[in-house]
C-alpha cells in the first residue's frame, strides 16, 4: 500500500455537510453519484489529502445502513495501491475478508475493493487503484 488516498465520511444531509466542509477546505473539486453503490460523493482537497463525503441515495445503500446503525462519521479509510488484483490476492492469502471478489468501479476514477471491518479492528478499509487515463 502506498499511502492514505482519502478518508470517507458518511453524512445524512449532503447539502448541509457540503457547507460545513466547504468552510473547512474551500469548494469541493469533484461531485459524483455512483449508481452501483447508491451514493452521492463530494470530494474535498486538504493539502495533499482528500476527504470524501458520502450520502445514501436509497435505503439499500451501505451508507444508509451505516448511518442507521452508527450515525454520521468516519466510514472508511482508503489506501492507494499499485496493483489492486495483487493486493487483493495478498490480503486474501493473509486471511483478510474482502467484501468484493473483483475490483469494482468507485468514485474519482478508481478501481476499488473493500476489506471487512471485522478483519481490521473495526475499520472499513478501501483499496483503490487509480484508473490510468
Ligand atoms: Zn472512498
Amino acid at each position: 500500500m502506498k499511502k492514505i488516498e482519502h478518508l470517507g465520511i458518511a453524512v445524512s444531509d449532503m447539502a448541509a455537510a457540503r457547507e460545513i466542509y466547504t468552510a473547512l477546505f474551500g469548494a469541493p473539486y469533484k461531485e459524483e453519484t455512483v449508481e452501483s453503490e447508491q451514493v452521492n460523493t463530494v470530494f474535498f482537497q486538504c493539502g495533499p489529502n482528500k476527504i470524501e463525503l458520502l450520502e445514501a441515495t436509497g435505503p439499500d445503500s451501505a451508507i444508509a445502513k451505516y448511518i442507521a446503525k452508527k450515525g454520521e462519521g468516519i466510514h472508511h479509510i482508503a489506501f492507494q495501491v499499485e496493483d489492486i488484483e495483487a493486493e487483493m490476492a495478498r490480503l486474501r492469502t493473509a486471511g483478510f475478508q474482502l467484501l468484493n471478489e473483483q475490483p469494482k468501479r468507485g468514485a474519482d476514477n478508481m478501481r476499488i475493493c473493500f476489506v471487512h471491518p471485522r478483519s481490521a479492528n473495526g475499520v472499513l478499509i478501501e483499496l483503490c487503484e487509480p484508473i490510468k487515463q
